[in-house]
């Protein structure tokens, strides 16, 4: 695990890189998906930056950018609603979904690598592949 501040001066490196600008909005926002613990939807992210909030639009267009750029994860969720993570690309792992307050969980275990290696020994190259799983969690019950 590295530290917030390599994540930080990692994810404005990759921004440079792509010749994107690094604004007090972009700073921020990058924080707050740093110390986040979970994936948060825009308007969560919006909603915590507070009194440094810029208005959801710009939110929504840095994640955006952020995307492009490699630094988060966007998952789509059933309710059409996207969640936003830093992309910390070396480890793999899934997300279980809960359908009605859309808080996301890590699930540290992939079983569909032996699903990948049956297509690789069917000739398939460049296999990858999109989970998420979805359920009500405790607290909604
Ligand atoms: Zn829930
Ligand atoms: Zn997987």
């Amino acid at each position: 695990m590295s530290s917030p501040e390599a994540k930080f001066d990692n994810a404005l490196s990759n921004l440079k890189k792509e010749s994107y600008r690094i604004t007090e909005p972009r700073k921020a926002l990058l924080k707050l998906l740093i110390d986040s613990s979970h994936p948060k939807s825009a308007d969560d992210l919006h909603s915590e930056l507070g009194e440094k909030s810029y208005d959801l639009v710009t939110v929504y267009r840095n994640l955006e950018t952020f995307e492009q750029a490699g630094i988060v994860n966007r998952m789509p969720t059933e309710s059409g609603k996207s969640l936003y993570e830093l992309n910390e690309a070396q480890h793999h792992y899934h997300h279980i979904i809960c359908r009605k307050c859309h808080r996301a969980e890590k699930l540290d275990h992939c079983e569909v690598e032996k699903l990948e290696l049956l297509a690789k020994n069917l000739g398939y190259s460049e296999v990858t592949h999109v989970l998420e799983l979805y359920g009500v969690c405790e607290d909604c019950r």
